[in-house]
């Protein structure tokens, strides 16, 4: 690109609703308000849009959803047939959006994740980056076990030799030539924290701050942040495997050690204590070899479900202009 040359800017906001009929509507008129700042100041096209993804809520997201479609032609909308969760919402409402826009902003409905950020991003769009990761300014919003949690996580996964970033959430931008990238992944089990790294592109990350959630309760219950955090793990890394191996080899030399000296003692007429001492090696020795099992376990039911490779969501409707319904594939793309 040459200097001073503007980038084309056609934006769509890709926000993920699970249940969230307390927030949306307060959401959807901050978005609003916020796009048509952007439109004014000529940041971002007058064909920008902001595009709700429905994850299969059970209360009124997605009639909300449509009805504001109906209002306004700045809203479209996608709906699963069911819940698939965050990272699915994500990715599905952007490769709904990569056929119309020239950037893709993720960012969460509860309005947490400061949209006044919005401006930074597109300076970093338009300065050359395809990639620009929004990174939280501090965990002040965060309970003490989510704190904790968290800090635990990502101190592993750089154990791990995994490339994410701290405090980076799901709040980022993909150029379209980011987002036709990403769209030759067609992994089962996604991390997209993790996979969006290892593109990758030019990038910049902009810092942001976070506030409480505007409405509602928190939709990412310990089962789901537990989920994500093995997906992350498995989808990144091998090593708890190779772990395994090296502390399979330390036990076997020091089983190894403990035969020889079991021999030495028996031939010089001690008798062999140990009732305890097996007990405890044995119950040691299991609690290891179910956990290592376990692990492997992990691995291996991921390359059962990538061998299926089933439909990472369903799309039920996809709501464009005022009102349209159109049929869509699974990848986002449409069909009619
Ligand atoms: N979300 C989703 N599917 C889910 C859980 C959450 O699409 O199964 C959405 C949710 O509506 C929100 C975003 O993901 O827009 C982040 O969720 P939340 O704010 O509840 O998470 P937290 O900020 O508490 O980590
Ligand atoms: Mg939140």
């Amino acid at each position: 690109m040459k200097q001073n040359e503007t980038r084309s800017n056609i934006m769509y906001l890709v926000v993920p609703c699970y249940n969230e009929e307390e927030v949306l509507p307060h959401t959807a008129q901050v978005m609003q308000d916020k796009l048509n700042r952007l439109i004014q100041e000529k940041k971002v096209s007058y064909k920008s849009k902001i595009m709700f993804v429905n994850d299969g809520s059970k209360d009124k997201t997605w009639s909300m959803i449509h009805s504001l479609c109906q209002q306004s032609s700045f809203f479209s909308g996608l709906s699963f047939s069911r819940n698939y969760g965050h990272q699915s919402a994500i990715l599905a409402g952007m490769m709904a959006a990569r056929a119309h826009a020239d950037m893709v902003v993720t960012i969460d409905a509860d309005l947490q994740q400061d949209i006044e950020a919005l401006d930074k991003f597109i300076a970093c769009y338009q300065n050359g980056c395809e990639i620009v990761y929004g990174v939280r300014n501090d965990r002040n919003t965060d309970g003490f076990f989510k704190k904790i949690t968290a800090g635990i996580f990502y101190k592993f996964m750089h154990l791990l030799g995994c490339n994410v970033m701290s405090n980076h959430a799901d709040y980022r931008l993909l150029s379209k030539r980011a987002l036709d990238a990403l769209a030759e992944y067609k992994e089962v089990n996604l991390f997209l924290r993790g996979l969006i790294p290892t593109m990758g592109f030019q990038s910049d990350v902009v810092y942001f701050d976070v506030k409480e959630r505007e409405a509602g309760t928190s939709k990412y219950t310990l089962q789901k942040m537990m989920k994500l955090a093995t997906d992350g793990i498995t989808s990144m890394s091998t090593r708890p495997i190779q772990i395994i191996t090296i502390m399979g080899f330390l036990v076997s030399l020091f089983s190894f050690c403990m035969i020889i000296y079991c021999i030495i003692d028996w031939f010089s007429g001690k008798n062999v204590p140990g009732y305890t001492t097996s007990l405890v090696v044995s119950l040691l020795m299991g609690g290891l070899t179910i956990f290592s099992l376990g692990i492997v376990g992990e691995y291996v039911g991921k390359i059962y479900l990538e061998a299926k490779a089933r439909p990472r969501y369903i799309v039920e409707s996809f709501i464009w202009k005022e009102g349209e319904e159109e049929e869509i594939d699974s990848d986002g793309n449409t069909c009619g």
